[in-house]
């Protein structure tokens, strides 16, 4: 029998297929337009009653599909054993509050943030940045279908923003040089010579947005503290953050050793809230090997006790 996500992704690949081959448009346009449809009641799937994560992770194959076809490697979506690890941490690090505010720059088509808010769901209001026009559209139709409250902006986000101060930035970094070298100018951690690093930049406008005690949870590249900006970066967090946690994230997650990914959180100080916590560092295991995540799940529950992370 063919589950919900499986109807769903049928229903959405069929119709953008058909839109895009019609219409020529891209897959991802033809996808937008689906979903667009199906949000304003004008298209039905053939399901009953659908869950948020149901729907989430039909529109994310269809998503992928469409990356594929366009060749996007910029827009790469974050998977969701990633977005899983973040949902837990986040929800762990608000210590049950009732409600967190979310920020994530770098939002895509949303896959990482919507799986976080999905986590949490009725406990996060967020607001998101995308560069990209059509990943951006995707991202806000998709806010619309899970019902997920999300203010976005289509803007650089490394451009003033018009984004209060929040509890958690949560976000999959874009790698690489920032090509804007006079906007770089603005940034502690821009380059002496030459394009600075947006990851880098990325996370100094991220702590201007964090409130005081808000944390930074980022998908960073695995060689961040090894690369040719390191020092500075080292130079930047001891002075303006308190790093959490470094986790590396399974090899095989990635195509090869250079695209290794890690989270990195990071916690903005707040003088009234005691001393520093101890640094978590661990390798996050294998989604599917339950036996290891139960054991990364209870050495992270212990860390969290310990330094101050009670849920009650
Ligand atoms: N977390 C996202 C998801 O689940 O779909 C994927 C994020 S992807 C790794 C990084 C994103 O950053 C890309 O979608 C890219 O278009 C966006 N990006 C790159 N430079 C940007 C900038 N200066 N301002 C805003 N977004 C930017």
């Amino acid at each position: 029998m063919e589950t919900n996500t499986e109807i769903l992704f049928t229903f959405l690949d069929g119709h953008a297929t058909r839109l895009s081959e019609k219409e020529e448009l891209l897959y991802l346009e033809g996808l937008y337009e689906t979903a667009k449809a199906w949000a304003e009641g004008k298209i039905e799937p053939e399901t009953g009653e659908a869950t948020k994560e149901e729907i989430r992770k039909a529109l994310q194959l269809a998503v992928l599909k469409g990356m594929r076809a366009s060749a996007q490697p910029h827009h790469q979506m974050t998977p969701d054993s990633i977005g899983l690890l973040a949902g837990y941490f986040t929800d762990r690090l608000s210590k049950g509050r009732p409600y967190v505010t979310l920020f994530d720059p770098a939002a895509g088509t949303g896959n990482l943030l919507f799986t976080v808010m999905n986590f949490m769901d009725g406990r996060t209001a967020a607001s998101a940045v995308e560069i990209d026009d059509l990943l951006i559209r995707i991202a806000a139709v998709t806010a619309d279908l899970l019902a997920q409250p999300v203010s976005l902006y289509h803007q650089d986000a490394l451009r003033p923003l018009m984004v209060d101060p929040v509890d958690f930035i949560i976000s999959d970094l874009p790698v690489g040089y920032y090509p804007d070298d006079v906007n770089a100018a603005d940034y502690k951690l821009k380059a002496d010579e030459g394009h600075s690093y947006a990851h880098h930049l990325f996370i100094e406008q991220s702590m201007r947005h964090l409130k005081k005690g808000g944390h930074g949870l980022f998908i960073v590249p695995a060689n961040l503290f090894d690369s040719q900006f390191a020092t500075q970066l080292h130079t930047f967090l001891k002075d303006e953050a308190e790093i959490l946690a470094v986790l590396a994230l399974p090899s095989g997650l990635f195509k090869t050793q250079a695209h290794a990914k890690s989270i990195l959180i990071l916690k903005k100080p707040d003088l009234e809230q005691g001393p520093k916590p101890e640094v978590l560092l661990a390798n996050a295991p294998d989604m599917k090997n339950a036996k290891a995540l139960e054991s990364f799940f209870a050495k992270v529950d212990a860390w969290a006790e310990e330094n101050g992370y009670r849920t009650n």
